[in-house]
């Protein structure tokens, strides 16, 4: 999970947003899922889902909350495949007349939950517009450093395990010898102008050098 999704995931309060996302949200009564709609957003790569993913994932939340609604307690799996059976051009007219029928029995209102359904456009303002405009509301710059000073961090300590494990190799192929060998990476920014150094933290920590600034030379 990347900082972004763990931020987005953190405590913070629910997104309420008067999109079509957010009201549809709202009316169906489902959570914080325009929040998580950013969180399965911006997810590590493999497990990263596709705008048109997020827009499946949505609709279903909506047909599962309608099928409840209506007194129907839907088995595994069967939310996904009455939503596949009322979206899918594939499938056979048969079979999606027979799914409408029985909702409209149960007291589903089948064109108001299609009508409820977003498309991944809708899915992608909302992202943009309402979640990306609340993420910056609440990373203010302050956080923004911190977060890429933990991220030169981390690449650090990447490096050192990369350089740990090659001397390691080396030392059991006979290449080279040292009895317990550790590598050390340090990462240090230098002030051109007085020659000061400075780790990212504390840099991070004071924001500045201490080095008189002429501003008008
Ligand atoms: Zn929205
Ligand atoms: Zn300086």
């Amino acid at each position: 999970m990347t900082d972004e999704a763990a931020s987005l995931r953190g405590p913070s309060p629910r997104v309420h947003c008067g999109c079509k996302v957010g009201s549809v949200a709202d009316r169906y009564g489902l959570g914080d899922v325009s929040r998580e709609l950013g969180v399965l957003w911006t997810t590590d790569e493999e497990d990263r889902y596709s705008l048109r993913e997020l827009a499946d994932h949505f609709n279903q939340r909506v047909v599962e909350s309608a099928m409840f609604d209506a007194g129907m307690n839907p088995l595994e799996g069967e939310v996904e495949n009455v939503y596949r059976l009322l979206t899918d051009e594939e499938s056979s007219a048969g079979h999606r007349v027979q799914a409408e029928n029985r909702l409209e029995f149960e007291g589903v209102s089948v064109a108001e939950v299609r009508d409820d359904f977003v498309t991944h456009q809708t899915v992608y303002r909302h992202l943009k517009n309402c979640l990306e405009a609340e993420y910056e509301r609440e990373t203010g710059p302050s956080s923004r450093v911190e977060r890429d000073v933990d991220r030169i961090e981390a690449l650090r300590n990447r490096i050192r395990v990369i350089v740990d494990e090659t001397v390691r190799r080396l030392c059991d192929a006979g290449l080279f010898s040292i009895t317990s060998p550790s590598a050390y990476v340090e990462i240090r920014i230098l002030c051109e102008e007085c020659g000061a150094r400075y780790s990212p933290r504390e840099l991070l920590e004071r924001d500045r050098c201490d080095c008189p600034v002429e501003l008008d030379r």
